[in-house]
């Protein structure tokens, strides 16, 4: 037994030495994990186009760790939490009531917005229309998020019925339907992920606009899709110059709209 397992033994560090010499060639530098960054890496090879930084470089710093959340849809470690159930301490505005069984009742809440200001994110964030119509189709599981307190991603019930196609739930609201309607039945838990850029300005005019990727239940549904500035009903949109950040907004429309489990990543976005 014991000359099994010293063969076994011998066996294991000749892959290991056969290893380590095929990763020491240029396909495995940088794939062990564990190793300090230093380790691996050139000072010879070419500039990336635009950057300072050269193929594989040596010394191109390591993006920080961030523990994921330990369920999906739950916060990373470097999130903000916006809503985990209990209070509404991160928010401003409303009545400062309806929170019940750890989500929120918009209705009785009233219109809230988050006290810190956002500009480029990730938005987590989990809702539901009422079960049971609760008015007509322009009232049923009516509310939204506005990035910057401005830019409306529109929640409203959509699988039992419609209303116009830039106004359904997950249109940038009465500018662009969503690419497919990924909607669950009514009183149904559904997510919103969203990734949103701030709109840039320099002398007061615009220079790029604000821009909103959206999975609804995990669906892509707005692929890096240009806003044309705040979005409004029944008008054209404008944006408001030289604001870049501002407050993540819930809307009160006239449903019992829940919301739960609420969270947002500032995101540094430029490389340099
Ligand atoms: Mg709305």
């Amino acid at each position: 037994m014991n000359a099994f397992r010293n063969r076994i033994g011998r066996i294991s560090a000749a892959i290991a030495v056969l290893v380590a010499a095929v990763c020491a060639g240029s396909i495995c530098a940088g794939a062990e994990p564990g190793k300090p960054a230093h380790g691996y890496g050139y000072d010879d090879t070419p500039l990336l186009p635009g950057s300072p930084w050269r193929v594989h470089d040596r010394k191109r710093p390591q993006p920080p760790m961030v523990a994921p959340g330990e369920q999906p849809g739950a916060p990373p470690a470097d999130a903000v939490v916006l809503f985990d159930g209990r209070d509404l301490s991160q928010w401003e505005g409303g009545t400062g009531k309806g929170i019940e069984d750890g989500s929120i009742d918009i209705l009785k809440a009233g219109q809230i917005q988050t006290k810190q200001e956002f500009g480029d994110c990730q938005l987590h964030v989990e809702w539901a229309t009422p079960a049971a119509a609760d008015g007509d189709a322009m009232n049923w599981g009516n509310s939204g998020v506005f990035l910057m307190g401005q830019f409306e991603v529109q929640i409203i019930e959509s699988h039992a019925s419609r209303i116009y196609a830039d106004g359904i739930t997950a249109a940038i609201y009465g500018q662009s339907p969503p690419l497919v309607n990924a909607s669950r039945k009514p009183g149904q838990w559904q997510t919103f992920d969203i990734v949103f850029t701030a709109p840039r300005f320099a002398g007061g005019k615009l220079v790029r606009p604000a821009y909103l990727t959206v999975f609804h239940n995990g669906v892509l549904v707005q692929y890096h899709k240009a806003v044309l500035g705040a979005t409004m009903h029944k008008m054209l949109p404008a944006y408001q110059p030289d604001r870049s950040k501002g407050p993540i907004m819930l809307q009160k429309h006239g449903s019992t709209v829940k919301f739960r489990n609420l969270w947002v990543r500032p995101l540094k976005l430029d490389d340099q």
